[in-house]
């Protein structure tokens, strides 16, 4: 199927968003403080904020914040499952058994922009090494499928309670570690944080500086 006729097929309609449309972190800086300056660091220019709903993405995979058995749920899991087509996502989720809690799984992204979903089950409640092993989990599930550009809400931090700031220390940490690694960094295009809430976009906001200065 070519782009155009996937495009006629996308439970969103026309309101998708393409990377195009969404500046890297190096980018951001420079565009904030009206100056032309090379990136010092090639890692900026593999991640991004995007305030919005992480469904319009048409990117190769986005990260859904699922229940251990990957029945579908409320929160960004419910918009997932909608925008995809409930039911044929659901079939593929029944088809996996369930996930544990810091793991994750790959389905199809059926309706969405988005090719491909990855299911990672988060922690209820402040756990900080099974927060960190979803965003890893994740971004090695996607290396190992050869796929370059994803997106991540903030997983836990709705329902399963996690504080916001502190999601966003491990979150961050995490995601700069695997991205320090060449190989890692070479196999990905762009890693996008999918901030729903404008609690966590002042949350992105305050720390990317200081874990990923310009
Ligand atoms: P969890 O059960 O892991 O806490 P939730 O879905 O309750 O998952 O919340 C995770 C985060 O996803 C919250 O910050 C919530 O605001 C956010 N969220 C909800 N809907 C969307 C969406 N459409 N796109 C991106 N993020 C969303």
């Amino acid at each position: 199927m070519s782009l155009q006729e996937k495009r006629q097929e996308y439970k969103c309609g026309d309101s998708y968003v393409t990377l195009a449309d969404i500046p890297p972190w190096s980018k951001s800086a420079r565009t904030r403080e009206g100056q032309d300056i090379s990136p010092t660091s090639a890692i900026n220019e593999k991640i991004s904020i995007f305030q919005g709903d992480i469904t319009k993405l048409e990117i190769d995979a986005i990260v859904n914040a699922a229940n251990a058995r990957l029945a579908g749920g409320g929160g960004v899991d419910g918009f997932i499952h909608r925008g995809a087509g409930a039911v044929d996502l659901q079939a593929e989720c029944q088809s996996l058994g369930g996930c544990e809690t810091g793991q994750c799984k790959m389905t199809g992204g059926y309706r969405l922009p988005a090719k491909y979903i990855i299911h990672c089950v988060g922690p209820i409640g402040e756990k900080p090494e099974l927060l960190a092993s979803c965003y890893k989990n994740a971004l090695d599930t996607l290396k190992a499928a050869k796929l370059r550009t994803i997106a991540f809400p903030c997983i836990s931090t709705g329902v399963y309670g996690y504080p916001n700031d502190n999601a966003a220390d491990v979150v961050l940490k995490t995601v700069k570690t695997w991205l320090e690694d060449s190989a890692n960094q070479a196999a990905v295009d762009r890693i996008i944080f999918a901030l729903f809430l404008d609690r966590d976009l002042e949350a992105y906001k305050e720390r990317l500086p200081r874990y990923f200065p310009q």
